[in-house]
């Protein structure tokens, strides 16, 4: 561990003896799916009793923690309604149009779709809708620029926390209008995980890049947005992976590096099951995200989280290309 920060015992005294990176197959050389993690419920997972600590630390924050609840303020979406028994007939390039545009009438601020693939499902699961649609919300960067949040200034939590919620209301709304077409419709909502690997699949859908950080960098919003998606059998037509230089970028910024206090992140590329990737170490990162209540604050120096500057980085990397 880094000497700029000391781990509490609270959180080191929880981990498994089996490391995070272990699990998360960092030096693996075979593609395999990922292995249900931090996230995921503990009887599934080799790091439940960490995560519980780490949490119920999270919620010693009356701030946090209602926003972390079940029934925060503004809710979480409706509940799934029964699906309609008569099909709505229409072509995929209909319903890609209509799918998209009540995403985008219904909080989300990104949406799209790629089609499922293995990769996007953790070991263990299965998944069995054809289409994976992922909606991105973005999050208020004056907020999120407050990380690492504190008990004393808990308001980048919030905001990760509200925007978390806004994310489940997306997706919820949108598997609710697909089912009452006549299709099946699931959604999908963080920071809770399930079966579906939500980031591969953001990839895929053309929301962004992986940055150095282990998150998306997207165009327009950087890393300044929350993921949730729905996976269904309504016909729809893919988008494609949106590569607009940030992979570049990265091998030549090191801000979030600098940035995280526990050293956490790798400045090159790791071998992680099987690809070559920017790689975040668990067993580093999460005593600091731990105490931190969520940290972020790798997404809050990423220059494209900037608002309104990744039209100026994507000028310069044309620039160096010419
Ligand atoms: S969340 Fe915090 S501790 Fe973890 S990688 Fe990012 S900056 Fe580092
Ligand atoms: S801070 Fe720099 S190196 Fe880190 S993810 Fe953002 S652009 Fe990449």
């Amino acid at each position: 561990m880094s000497k700029f920060f000391k781990p509490k015992s609270l959180f080191t005294d929880s981990f498994p003896e089996k490391s995070g990176n272990e699990v998360n197959g960092w030096g693996e050389t075979e593609q395999r799916q990922a292995t249900p993690f931090f996230w995921h419920p503990p009887e599934r997972q080799s790091h439940g009793k960490l995560q519980k600590v780490v949490t119920d630390y999270h919620h010693q924050s009356p701030a946090v923690g209602k926003y972390f609840s079940p029934t925060p303020p503004g809710g979480r979406g409706p509940k799934p309604i029964d699906q309609a028994a008569q099909v709505a007939e229409r072509t995929a390039a209909d319903w890609t149009a209509r799918v998209k545009e009540f995403s985008l009438a219904h909080e989300a601020d990104l949406v799209g779709i790629t089609a499922m693939d293995d990769k996007y499902v953790y070991e263990t699961y299965s998944i069995s809708e054809p289409w994976v649609i992922i909606l991105g919300v973005t999050m208020d960067y004056a907020e999120l620029s407050q990380a690492p949040p504190s008990f004393d200034n808990p308001t980048a939590a919030i905001s990760v926390a509200k925007e978390y919620n806004r994310a489940a209301r997306a997706c919820r709304e949108l598997a609710n209008y697909i089912l009452s077409q006549g299709y099946y419709a699931k959604a999908w909502q963080g920071p809770y995980a399930s079966a579906l690997n939500m980031l591969p699949a953001a990839i895929e859908a053309g929301l962004g890049e992986l940055g150095k950080h282990g998150s998306l960098i997207n165009r327009e919003h950087g890393s300044s947005f929350r993921l949730s998606a729905v996976t269904t059998n309504v016909p729809l037509q893919t988008d494609q992976p949106d590569e607009f230089g940030a992979d570049d970028f990265c091998t030549r910024c090191q801000a979030c590096v600098r940035a995280c206090p526990p050293r956490a992140i790798h400045n090159e590329k790791q071998m992680v099951r099987g690809v070559k990737k920017w790689f975040v170490d668990f067993d580093k990162c999460i005593p600091y995200f731990g105490e931190a209540l969520g940290c972020a604050a790798c997404i809050a120096v990423c220059p494209w989280s900037r608002p309104g500057n990744s039209n100026r980085l994507i000028a310069r990397l044309n620039k160096k290309s010419d």
